[in-house]
């Protein structure tokens, strides 16, 4: 039987609406769902190709096991979204990746806004560098995924959040980057406004 188009669709709203919001920059970012154990995942891009100027039919649909089935080559990171679903199927249906820059600075340095995480209710683990679209990344972050994180910062890299559905995953990222931005913001203000008098 041929695999539904609709989860596709899901996807490439996903993906226009992480792009929109400046949350990564052209040639980065992947998003991905899982849909009655199939999965659809944004395509590899080269070159400055934005997340969101992708079409529907640029979606790839791919096995839990890996077996391309429809659409073009995958993205790069597939081996990270196919290892969290394997591992948690039950409670994760929506990947996203992506470099929004204050939380990808924060990656950058190892640094998460914890503090100001648990009003926002999101679970965040700093995941050590691997290199991206590696086996030892997909690990890594599986492992995290399982232990009950949902937003993960990767060092030297970008953010990765899960959720039950894409709104779920796209909020987190979001509500990440707001929360560094803000915890910048207020540690500039406290400098220039408090420690300066
Ligand atoms: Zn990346």
């Amino acid at each position: 039987m041929k695999p539904s188009r609709a989860p596709a669709k899901l996807v490439l709203e996903a993906a226009r609406r992480i792009d929109e919001r400046g949350l990564t920059p052209p040639g980065t970012g992947n998003v991905s769902m899982l849909a009655a154990g199939l999965v659809y995942i944004t395509p590899a891009k080269g070159g400055l190709k934005r997340l969101g100027g992708i079409e529907e039919s640029d979606i790839s649909i791919v096995s839990l096991e890996g077996e391309a089935l429809e659409g073009p080559q995958p993205s790069t990171e597939l081996p990270a979204h196919l290892m969290i679903y394997r591992r948690c199927r039950n409670k994760i249906s929506a990947i996203v990746h992506a470099h929004p820059p204050y939380a990808t600075a924060y990656a950058h340095v190892g640094i998460a806004p914890t503090h100001l995480a648990e009003a926002m209710a999101l679970k965040i683990e700093v995941i050590p560098y691997h290199p991206p679209g590696s086996r030892d990344l997909a690990e890594a972050c599986s492992e995290a995924v399982s232990s009950g994180a949902d937003t993960l910062m990767l060092a030297k890299h970008g953010v990765l959040t899960v959720g039950g559905d894409l709104s779920e995953a796209c909020t987190r990222l979001e509500l990440i980057e707001y929360l560094c931005k803000l915890d910048f913001i207020s540690r500039a203000a406290r400098r220039l406004l408090v420690d300066s008098d």
